[in-house]
């Protein structure tokens, strides 16, 4: 005689079923609640997870080294990210946005808000219900989410594990040149150089007609003239690896607009002394928007003493709005303990999507600069425009609405003219 399963087992089995399969569908890959634990390492496996579990809206970019040769990677996230990104007109086809994370070792709550981010935008996108204030699967037809989760990957690592995470001997020997020991407090890379004082500082001087270098001409009271747990500049601007590679992506597309997350006072830095005054006057808007979200207040205007920001590089080189917005109050220990990230989460979760809102809104600029035929970005000012077009050999063409990425025929032609004319003035 064949002994059947009593109907309860069998029903128990297929609950459990139910039961295992239901909990790896809304398996997450970002658990906050172990934050404090992640690794440089950690973070960049839960972007290649991110990757494979939403092939068809991320996709991960390595774009440089560290010091210590771990991976400082961008996240790209828009609809049929595959297809658009090899576009020759990617640049416009959608619009772009950057928000970067983890520049200062110690702040280490940021680049977890940031996978967070990601992967909640990604679960908008095929459940709508997940974030009711916004549409993922219609944001992303339109714009291209650019992440940089983790922009100090060996500082990070440092305040958290000490020595032991360093994997080469040059990184080790980087580290060891530095007199300052105090890794759980450091804001510096590996080098004991601050990241966020080593961006090149310049403005154009409309009266002599130049570029003026004034990186580490203003100094406040936050400086260090030696390799240090931070405030030291470098030897000079860009010296460092990150830099260099933040850099060259911040150039790379035609930014709306940027938000970096650092910590702590929960604060909006936005104002530039140098920048002109629709730059300030944009900026401010973003951040008064992002203020309303997250509750945080905005900063004073800025005194011109300190050098070397992202901020002061972005401004100057594409006057594109950039906020930064530090999280987590005043009295926070640094590297983040783990009860403060869900909190520091939930309150800066949309951040990204109300900056997309609000560079949406302003649209395309009329001075376009090009270089080689082929877009770049754009200004709202005639004489900025033209003083970036000297620095990169550019030109500038008018127009309204979306800005074609292909200079066309004519307009070529009538460029090869001018330029004609500048070497043989007399033709
Ligand atoms: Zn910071």
């Amino acid at each position: 005689m064949i002994k059947r399963k009593p109907l309860i087992l069998t029903l128990m089995t297929v609950f459990l079923f139910i039961l295992i399969s239901k909990s790896l569908a809304s398996a997450t890959i970002v658990d906050l609640s172990k934050g404090e634990f992640y690794s440089s390492a950690d973070v960049y496996q839960m972007a290649l997870k991110l990757e494979s579990k939403y092939p068809s809206i991320i996709h991960i970019e390595v774009i440089g080294q560290s010091v210590d040769q771990k991976p400082l990677f961008a996240v790209l996230m828009t609809k049929d990210i595959d297809d658009v990104r090899h576009r020759d007109d990617f640049n416009v086809y959608r619009q772009h946005y950057l928000v970067e994370a983890g520049t200062h070792a110690r702040e280490t709550v940021n680049p977890l808000i940031v996978m967070k981010q990601i992967e909640d935008y990604a679960m908008d996108y095929y459940q709508d219900e997940h974030i009711p204030e916004f549409h993922l699967s219609q944001e992303l037809e339109d714009v291209v989410i650019h992440f940089l989760p983790l922009t100090n990957p060996d500082g990070f690592d440092l305040v958290k594990f000490g020595k032991d995470s360093i994997q080469t001997q040059e990184g080790l020997t980087a580290l060891l040149r530095v007199d300052d020991h105090d890794y759980p407090n450091f804001k510096a890379g590996i080098t004991g150089v601050d990241h966020n004082r080593n961006y090149p500082q310049e403005y154009f001087d409309f009266e002599e007609n130049v570029w003026v270098d004034i990186w580490q001409t203003y100094l406040n009271q936050f400086y260090s003239d030696q390799p240090s747990g931070a405030f030291y500049p470098g030897p000079y601007p860009a010296s460092e690896p990150e830099v260099q590679a933040v850099m060259d992506y911040i150039l790379s597309y035609d930014f709306r607009n940027y938000i970096s997350f650092h910590s702590r006072g929960t604060i909006i830095y936005w104002h530039k002394y140098f920048a002109p005054d629709y730059y300030n006057h944009r900026t401010k808007d973003l951040a008064q928007s992002v203020s309303a979200v997250n509750g945080y207040k905005l900063s004073d205007q800025d005194s011109g003493k300190g050098s070397g920001y992202i901020s002061d590089f972005t401004s100057s080189q594409t006057l594109k709005p950039l906020i930064t917005i530090e999280t987590l109050p005043a009295w926070t220990e640094l590297p983040t303990p783990n009860h403060l990230y869900l909190d520091a989460y939930e309150k800066n979760r949309l951040i990204p999507l109300i900056a997309i809102q609000n560079g949406k809104k302003i649209g395309y600029h009329p001075y376009r600069l090009y270089v080689e035929y082929t877009y770049v970005r754009d200004f709202e000012d005639l004489l900025y425009a033209k003083a970036i077009a000297q620095k990169y050999d550019g030109e500038i063409i008018e127009g309204t609405g979306i800005p074609p990425m292909i200079l066309e025929k004519e307009k070529r032609a009538h460029s090869i003219y001018e330029l004609l004319l500048k070497y043989f003035p007399l033709i």
